[in-house]
């Protein structure tokens, strides 16, 4: 913000100057009319529109300002933006008042109903380009204060049930804002085009809105093609009036009966049900009638406690207990997540002790699960694999995978044999099956028709995150401490529309302005552990625990797969390449088989294996922080801590002959500090394994010891269920 605020400054001040020195050149005559047009010319719309302003305001006294449609769009985006800024615009440039654009607001229509400035707006934008003008539809409600307070501005009382004048007044009082949002299925655009004020709308209501919504939005040029919902009752029930089977999940358009709409239930909601479920149910079983148990993720992070290491996932106990986290839908992603299922599946097969634990059928559970959210939510045309936006060229590879998917979500049981699809946990599951057949409908349909085919199909845009960003976006213009109230959701929703300059009296082209940015421009961040790790993954792998194991085999694992980073970040600092090849070196210099276990199990082509000398340096560092700080319950406070470590590293390592193939280099290369390139090495590798180490060891240190003992009682309870096979 700080950034744009002086970006902006920038140039306004260098306009300021240029439309003073300008005026003065008017007034002297010195510059033709002509001249100065072809001046004006040369600056942009917006910095022309600013310039035009000044020069016709300039002189003038405050009451005898006048502002072009353009500017008021100016002045309420960037005041939308940040009032502070444009407080500090207004000194530098003669803009409106703050109260003027309070008026200009408030003259734009956003009582509940649809709203036509919206609906107008699109049909000029995009409502007569093939493509552009197709959308998924998302309902979804936001909870909203109750509210029964006096608005003097219409003489009566504000908080009933309201349906725009569509429905009966109520006199009943609104509990939730239900807002359709409209969402471009290709093209950069989304726009809530209706709201009302429901106490929880019944199916019946819910299902007429709809309708009318989709013959509102034909009758602006826009075509739905998708309806996106939650998995809640009345949804569902609302999809059945519609006419939609768990197969055939689509009914007609009802204003040309050979469209179809297909219905679409967010699969982020369905992920979190998936993770509800099978942690609720704790097992269930798959086509083969094998286990999946939650159990096998929980004892995941216990050996992941006590070892004080993370095998390369994100899970810690917020994931387990997600009862106090339920609604975010990071979580659930984490643990239905490939990094879990490698972890898994690294401890079955890698790790001698966890042999027993049978979690094969968890591991392809979770691995599918993950498939299903990726395919689901593709958020970008250039990403590869089950991230790939949907297109013809790999049309059988989507649909096969899609369809192996849906079989398999539909063999899965409880412990006494019911489908989990007759099941009354089921919700999550028939969820998932219509969303497939949904997308595999919907895609099929758009990319191989004659006329007009689409491109590349992203199944982002079929996602009710645009809508809850919208929520999020108005909650927090109330200082995000409460849900708003109907009078404080009214103006949020007018001025979130007004953001993208809709008003009647605004004409066309000042929409130039951000034309390109999107409603609401925040992104989810990328979910998974991205496929060639990142060094901000470096955190994801140590969590230390003060009862910390010996050294066993998965600990190694884990350091053998941070040694991987630090080779990774080192190589890209050290400025010596035979000193990079040597921490790459494995012809002589063999890392022991076992402990690269791990990463191969995550490679997937872009992971680093190190030398077997940076293994010994890592894991030497390793005994002596456990000795010198793990093992002591107080955090020390030894001023160089760091370098003691070092060391005592180095004096452990001193008998050893580290990078074998690289003597004749390091007997050679001396810098010129009178360091040689050997120890320089060394310490880098030293240095950067015990930053990463004890920052992560800081910020585990107090959380490990103030929940320490829920903790614990929680893994004994965990250790029964695991070992006694309930
Ligand atoms: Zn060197």
């Amino acid at each position: 913000m700080h950034n744009l605020q002086r970006s902006v400054h920038h140039r306004n001040a260098t306009n300021k100057s240029l439309t003073e020195a300008l005026a003065e050149c008017r007034h002297q005559n010195l510059l033709s009319e002509a001249a100065e047009q072809s001046l004006l010319d040369g600056f942009g719309p917006v910095a022309k529109e600013i310039l035009l302003n000044e020069i016709k305001n300039v002189g003038k006294n405050k009451h005898g300002h006048r502002f072009s449609d353009n500017i008021r769009a100016f002045a309420l985006t960037v005041f939308y933006y940040s009032p502070r800024a444009y407080n500090f615009l207004r000194t530098v440039f003669c803009l409106p008042s703050v109260s003027s654009l309070r008026d200009y607001n408030s003259s734009v229509d956003s009582s509940p109903g649809f709203s036509i400035p919206v609906l107008s707006y699109l049909q000029r934008t995009v409502g007569a380009k093939p493509c552009e003008n197709e959308c998924c539809l998302v309902i979804d409600a936001m909870n909203i204060r109750k509210d029964s307070s006096w608005d003097k501005n219409s003489g009566k009382f504000v908080g009933h049930v309201d349906y725009g004048g569509l429905m009966e007044e109520s006199d009943r009082i609104a509990t939730e804002a239900l807002v359709f949002m409209a969402v471009g299925l290709s093209g950069r655009w989304k726009m809530p085009v209706a709201y009302f004020f429901t106490d929880h709308a019944s199916a019946d209501i819910q299902t007429n809105l709809v309708v009318d919504c989709i013959k509102r939005l034909h009758d602006y040029g826009i075509t739905v093609r998708a309806v996106t919902c939650d998995g809640t009752e009345v949804n569902l029930s609302m999809f059945r009036r519609l006419g939609m089977e768990m197969d055939e999940p689509y009914f007609s358009h009802p204003c040309n009966s050979n469209i179809k709409v297909f219905g679409i239930c967010d699969v982020c909601h369905m992920l979190k049900l998936v993770r509800n479920t099978l942690g609720d149910l704790r097992i269930i079983y798959d086509n083969k009638n094998k286990p999946i148990r939650w159990a096998h993720i929980t004892a995941l992070l216990d050996v992941q406690e006590l070892a004080g290491f993370r095998a390369a996932n994100k899970l810690s106990a917020k994931h387990v207990m997600y009862r106090k986290h339920i609604m975010k839908v990071k979580l659930a992603a984490q643990v239905l997540s490939s990094s879990v299922a490698d972890a898994l599946e690294f401890l079955r097969v890698d790790c001698h002790n966890f042999q027993q634990l049978d979690n094969e059928a968890t591991v392809t559970f979770i691995r599918n699960i993950d498939h299903l959210f990726d395919l689901l939510n593709s958020h970008s045309p250039f990403a590869r694999g089950f991230k790939a936006a949907l297109r013809c060229e790999n049309m059988r590879y989507w649909t096969e995978c899609l369809s192996n998917l849906r079989d398999y979500i539909s063999s899965l049981k409880t412990a006494d044999g019911t489908l989990l699809l007759s099941h009354r946990r089921k919700t999550a599951f028939t969820g998932f099956i219509i969303s497939i057949n949904s997308v595999i409908g919907l895609a099929t349909e758009l990319l191989t028709r004659e006329v007009n085919p689409f491109k590349y199909i992203l199944t982002y845009k079929l996602s009710q995150d645009h809508l809850e960003l919208f929520f999020s976006k108005i909650r927090s213009r109330g200082g995000f401490n409460n849900n708003p109230s109907v009078i404080q959701f009214r103006a949020a929703y007018r001025s979130l529309i007004l953001k993208n300059c809709v008003s009647p009296s605004l004409n066309a082209n000042c929409l130039q302005l951000e034309n390109d940015d999107e409603y609401i421009s925040i992104h989810r961040k990328s979910r998974t552990v991205s496929e060639t790790p990142e060094p901000s993954d470096i955190s994801v792998l140590i969590e230390t625990c003060v009862e910390s194991l010996a050294k066993n085999q998965f600990v190694e694992n884990c350091l053998y797969y941070i040694a991987g980073f630090i080779v990774r970040s080192l190589s890209s600092v050290v400025s010596c390449d035979d000193c990079i090849l040597a921490m790459h070196e494995k012809i002589l210099d063999t890392p022991d088989p076992s402990v690269s276990k791990l990463s191969s199990r995550k490679d997937r082509g872009g992971l680093i294996f190190p030398s077997g000398s940076v293994y010994k340096i890592i894991s030497t560092t390793e005994t002596v922080i456990s000795r010198e700080v793990v093992h002591s319950s107080k955090l020390p406070n030894t001023s160089n801590l760091a370098l003691q470590i070092q060391c005592q590293v180095l004096d452990r390592l001193s008998s050893y002959s580290l990078f074998p193939l690289f003597d004749s280099h390091f007997h050679d290369s001396i810098f010129l500090s009178g360091e040689s390139h050997y120890l320089q090495l060394i310490r880098l590798i030293i240095r950067k394994f015990v930053n990463i180490r004890l920052k992560d060891y800081g910020k585990k240190f107090l959380q490990k010891t103030q929940f320490k003992g829920q903790q614990s009682s929680r893994m004994y309870f965990n250790k029964m269920v695991l070992f006694q096979g309930w």
